[in-house]
């Protein structure tokens, strides 16, 4: 049975002066109502341009240049504005990780939490406008906020990014749309507020069987919170598999951010991290482009890019998987 959501063989292109750079590479993989998965990969891998490409909001100077994305059975990447606007808001919903740049500074988050209702079809009317009041108050009680009326009139220079983030959650979720995507959903907030967000999503995957895409740089948040994970690097996947399975990854990419996770387990020791850095969407990569950082690279890893090796319902793309950590 086809899923929710269906990406496949997606190509992003991103304009830089005169050259176009293939940003996101032949990327697919599917999300089941219902279900909550994971994007996981460091800054500049191609996570937040794969969501906007689901929500019909790239940036001018990206371009999708082959694939398609279905979503419920439409082709989304066949649409127009107008009808993507009928899916965006209702349907599919995104949080995103610049909340100040996504808030309107100039009205109060209680009256942008509620239009995000009544942009979406619930009716304005009087009575129907003092029921989505009190929703939108029992949203913000629901995220933490003690005195959710206060905050409801507040404006967005009145309180702080995590609160902010937040407010982006709520104008996401309160239409209890199909699918979301959580780009980072809780990357400026405390433990505290962390955790309650993400709780959030769970109970509204729960109660609606909202498919939910958790896109974040942190595999511990993918392994607590999801049921399924998939890894990028430099615009492509090169891991993904059930959320279980990231207590043994097989990529040495993937081994290498679960060894940077801090835990009590790796109290009093330094933190390893990732030598080297991601590589720019610029440079053209015939091999694997995670092989400057590899330690277990061999000659034929800068030669060819690496097929899927399947294992356990899962996929890894890499010459040499499994194995111990990249990290010790
Ligand atoms: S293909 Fe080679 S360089 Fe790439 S992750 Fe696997 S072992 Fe490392």
């Amino acid at each position: 049975m086809p899923g929710l959501l269906e990406v496949s063989n997606l190509q992003i292109a991103l304009k830089k002066g005169d050259k176009t750079i293939n940003a996101v590479d032949n990327v697919s993989f599917s999300i089941n109502e219902g279900e909550i998965a994971g994007l996981a990969g460091e800054t500049g891998c191609g996570k937040t341009l794969t969501a906007l490409s689901v929500a019909g909001l790239l940036p001018q100077k990206a371009k999708i240049l082959g694939g398609e994305i279905i979503f419920g059975g439409r082709r989304l990447t066949s649409l127009n504005e107008k009808d993507y606007c009928g899916i965006r808001g209702k349907e599919i919903s995104m949080i995103f990780q610049e909340v100040r740049q996504s808030l309107n500074p100039l009205i109060k988050v209680g009256r942008q939490i509620r239009e995000a209702l009544e942009l979406n079809g619930v009716s304005t009317n009087i009575a129907e406008g003092k029921n989505n009041k009190r929703r939108t108050v029992e949203m913000l009680f629901r995220l933490g906020f003690d005195e959710p009326k206060k905050i409801y009139n507040a404006y967005p220079h009145q309180l702080s990014g995590g609160m902010c983030q937040l407010i982006m959650s709520a104008i996401a979720v309160i239409t209890n749309p199909r699918l979301l995507l959580a780009d980072e959903p809780s990357s400026s907030l405390d433990a505290q507020a962390q955790e309650r967000i993400l709780s959030m999503l769970v109970e509204m995957n729960r109660e609606h069987k909202t498919a939910v895409l958790i896109i974040s740089h942190d595999l511990s948040v993918i392994r607590s919170f999801c049921s399924r994970f998939l890894v990028m690097y430099a615009g492509k996947i090169v891991e993904e598999g059930r959320a279980d399975a990231l207590y043994s990854p097989l990529h040495p990419y993937t081994q290498a951010l679960i060894g940077a996770i801090p835990g009590r387990d790796k109290r009093g020791r330094n933190l390893a991290n990732i030598p080297g850095k991601v590589p720019s969407v610029e440079d053209n990569f015939t091999g694997c482009p995670f092989a400057p950082r590899c330690i277990k690279a061999q000659n034929i890893c800068v030669k060819s890019f690496p097929g899927a090796v399947e294992n356990g319902g899962g996929k890894v793309f890499c010459h040499f998987p499994g194995g111990g950590n990249q990290n010790g």
